[in-house]
């Protein structure tokens, strides 16, 4: 007598997707090169759910025989992926800036801005006076939005608080948000962001607090896990962005700086020499400095919608860095001058801008941005024992990530096995 096997119980089963974009394989490092074009994609594919985790992956009829599950979707003319993951935003501040956006349209200059009272100091004096309540609020929203737009984790930084005070307040906003949100928020102490206007002329007193108060009380209260710096001109030199980033790392914090971002400074190959995780921005960075970053496999975020809202008309050179093996991922750069949540438009700015394909554009917003934020044995695929952080596309294959811009694909978001966004039932609430 044959003797049947009993099929195991899984909690969610997604089946008959176009593509099941798995991403497999590439947890233990960040892809480089033609890696980046490697999607690991099932036709007809599924998986399945269980609590928090993917339990299996595959083709439809595979899984299928396995597992069976109460609630079964079908992705069938979709495409099923890991959710997408953002490491680099700005999450926490109070206030807006579009007087300066309406200035900035009509030509006025950087310098102009910050001469008119407006640009990162305004938002700072706002947020200093917000209380935690009203930032949680704000920031809230932000990851709702982030959400329905597919993105699963997030990394956000302090700096605009720029006290000793402000900046832990901020902090515990970001802790905060991440116990209260369904979205993981990973925290990122960025004191040195700006030298708040009563160190104007003593730049250096303003290093020393950060790096002699800040980071010791807030390492104390274990409220990041990395620490950023600001490197630029006329911001925190290359000297001082070492000293903070070296007192960082000496704190057991990892490290990333914003680098090359207005200027060649030597941001990237501070970024290889210190160790950092990543290197952000890096619009003006030398060949020098991206080599040594390919060579310790410093991961590159670029931020394609803060070069926009710029308006200089330059993109980092994604495919200069991608021929010299460095790792790149793409971040939205969430923050009062660049208003954006949603990684899909970032994904259409880095094809349309730095000539990214739509693959390695999605291996940047994914599996290589997990690596930025040091998670990737956690997210950032579709793999058996990973997190069940999976988002469903309303478009047959993944070439129209990119194409298709400027309305949100998604169909729906599982969070940590759970669905918690459903374009349909959403829609069905219309016609009830
Ligand atoms: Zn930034």
């Amino acid at each position: 007598m044959v003797k049947t096997r009993k099929k195991e119980r899984a909690d969610i089963l997604v089946v008959n997707a176009n593509e099941l974009i798995t991403l497999k394989g590439g947890s233990t490092s960040p892809r480089t090169r033609m890696q980046m074009q490697n999607l690991g994609i099932i036709h007809k594919g599924a998986l399945a759910v269980k609590n928090d985790r993917v339990v299996a992956v595959g083709k439809t009829s595979e899984v299928k025989m396995k597992y069976r599950a109460e609630n079964v979707i079908s992705a069938s003319g979709k495409i099923v992926m890991p959710g997408f993951v953002d490491p680099h935003t700005h999450l926490v501040f109070a206030g807006s800036r579009e007087d300066e956006f309406k200035m900035s349209v009509e030509g006025a200059s950087y310098m102009d801005i910050l001469e008119s009272g407006g640009g990162i100091l305004k938002t700072v004096k706002k947020t200093r006076r917000a209380t935690v309540e009203e930032l949680v609020e704000s920031g809230f929203k932000t990851l709702d939005a982030m959400l329905e737009h597919g993105t699963t984790t997030v990394e956000a930084k302090s700096g605009y608080g720029l006290t000793v005070k402000d900046e832990l307040k901020i902090l515990r906003v970001i802790k905060r948000l991440n116990q209260l949100h369904t979205v993981d928020v990973i925290p990122t102490f960025m004191g040195a962001h700006a030298i708040p206007p009563e160190y104007r002329n003593k730049p250096q007193q303003y290093v020393d607090l950060v790096v002699m108060k800040m980071i010791p009380q807030m390492v104390a209260e274990k409220l990041a896990v990395f620490c950023d710096v600001f490197c630029e001109k006329d911001v925190f030199g290359l000297a001082q962005s070492r000293r903070v980033l070296v007192a960082g790392k000496n704190h057991k914090l990892k490290l990333k700086i914003h680098a090359d971002e207005m200027s060649k400074l030597g941001g990237a190959e501070l970024a290889a020499d210190v160790g950092a995780v990543s290197a952000e921005h890096l619009l003006f960075s030398s060949d020098d400095g991206l080599k040594a970053m390919a060579e310790k496999g410093v991961i590159a975020v670029l931020l394609p919608a803060a070069a926009f809202s710029l308006m200089i008309g330059r993109y980092a050179d994604a495919r200069k860095m991608i021929d010299f093996g460095v790792p790149v991922a793409l971040g939205t750069d969430f923050n009062p001058s660049c208003w954006v949540e949603s990684q899909q438009l970032i994904i259409a700015f880095a094809c349309h801008f730095m000539k990214l394909t739509p693959a390695e554009a999605i291996t940047a917003t994914t599996i290589n941005a997990a690596h930025a934020i040091k998670k990737a044995d956690e997210i950032g695929s579709l793999e058996v024992g990973k997190k069940a952080d999976v988002i469903i596309l309303d478009v047959p294959n993944h070439k129209f990530l990119g194409y298709r811009f400027g309305v949100n694909l998604i169909n729906k978001v599982i969070k940590n096995g759970r669905i918690v966004f459903d374009k349909e039932a959403d829609r069905s609430k219309f016609f009830s």
